[in-house]
């Protein structure tokens, strides 16, 4: 793949512009460029791949994953609408639909419990347009019924975005009947923890309405991703498959020792993990895992904070750090950063305790040396 760096293309004749301009010419429509902001070939070519990924028709990305998710939800959804969301997700998409768009858009969100489909449907009014889910929710791990959330969205005309940030490969949500797939591209799918980027997995005509001159979230506010940056993350898609591995695999011993061990760990992996059955049967386990994320309760803020100095400064097991799917570990304690925005009740409801610590595994050192540092932290702390 090569970088189209050009922000403006030309025509070769003077009637290809009002073409393009009405939406009649485009990379979908047979390969005609206008300007960096719209389509560019580069970011085309790298959402197309993402597209064979996820099962999309099309796809286009973004500059963040923030990105993709405001731009989506900005163009599925007037003043007045009503989005039904899960209670445990991201804290940026919380306060996007907790706070931002009921003051600015006049967007008005329902924070539930989506293992209880019985509350979805109850909450349904003429006003509601999306349900909005993450596949694995960040932080508490827990896997979303894409299922029969579909079929609910399906029988009321809703449109089902899932965000799959955690488990690119793994879960295939187009593939379970969701609408529109959105990434955080930062994360696993870029890997170096060196970019920050998003993508928005859909049909043709959603992504056209993305990108219409007139009325396109993207186009119109314009968080489209530069060529540069898709060019690097494309390059790392090759080995996208043989990270996920590795972080499931590493993911997984870490949590059955630590559950040996009869400490309060989460991991879909694990046979008690209340979701586990259902990742097993909606998910490429067999190939790719139960993902590269697991979390431990060490009880209050400040035990996880030791913990996770002595982690990062003593032991070296990982970095204290916000995101997740870099080749080192990194931890943080989630509800005093990325689950932050979360007013107390609502992480209460959503079961993120103020000494649940996230990891999202690494794969470098020998697992051996990890384990035996991550042991020799949790002895230091008399955790075990
Ligand atoms: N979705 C999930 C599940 C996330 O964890 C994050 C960021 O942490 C985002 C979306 C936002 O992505 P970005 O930071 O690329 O804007």
């Amino acid at each position: 793949m090569s970088i189209e760096a050009s922000s403006t293309f030309t025509v070769m004749e003077a009637n290809t512009l009002p073409e393009i301009f009405q939406g009649q010419k485009g990379p979908p429509q047979g390969g005609c460029y206008l300007y960096g902001r719209h389509f560019n070939p580069t970011v085309y070519n790298l959402a197309q791949q993402l597209a064979c990924i996820e099962g999309s028709e099309s796809a286009y990305c973004t500059a963040s994953g923030m990105a993709a998710i405001s731009s989506t939800l900005l163009q599925l959804l007037n003043p007045g609408d009503e989005v039904i969301a899960s209670h445990t997700i991201y804290g940026g998409t919380y306060a996007l639909l907790h706070d931002y768009f009921p003051l600015k858009n006049n967007i008005n969100t329902h924070f539930i419990d989506i293992h209880q489909p019985a509350l979805i449907e109850q909450k349904i009014t003429e006003k509601t347009k999306v349900i909005y889910v993450e596949s694995i929710s960040n932080p508490t791990l827990r896997v979303a019924d894409i299922k029969s959330l579909a079929s609910i969205a399906k029988k009321h005309q809703l449109t089902l975005v899932v965000d799959n940030t955690f488990a690119p490969l793994i879960i295939e949500p187009i593939a379970l009947g969701a609408d529109i797939v959105i990434h955080s591209l930062t994360k696993f799918i870029n890997g170096a923890s060196d970019t920050v980027a998003g993508v928005v997995c859909a049909s043709t005509d959603f992504v056209s309405q993305l990108m219409d001159l007139h009325t396109g979230s993207l186009m119109l506010l314009g968080p489209t991703m530069d060529p540069e940056v898709a060019f690097r993350i494309s390059a790392r898609l090759s080995h996208l498959p043989l990270r996920i591995q590795a972080h499931s695999q590493r993911a997984l011993y870490i949590a059955q020792q630590l559950q040996a061990l009869q400490l309060p760990v989460t991991y879909p992996g694990l046979p008690d993990h209340p979701d586990h059955r259902r990742l097993k049967a909606i998910g490429n386990v067999d190939e790719y895992g139960f993902g590269g994320l697991l979390t431990l309760d060490l009880g209050s803020e400040k035990k996880a904070n030791t913990l996770m100095n002595i982690l990062q400064n003593e032991q070296h097991f990982g970095f204290m750090a916000v995101s997740l799917g870099f080749s080192d570990t990194l931890m943080s304690c989630s509800g005093s950063s990325t689950s932050s925005e979360m007013t107390e009740e609502d992480k209460q409801l959503a079961n993120i305790s103020p000494g649940l610590v996230r990891f999202s595994v690494g794969y470098t050192g020998s697992l051996a040396q990890r384990w035996n540092q991550l042991k020799a932290a949790l002895a230091a702390c008399q955790i075990i």
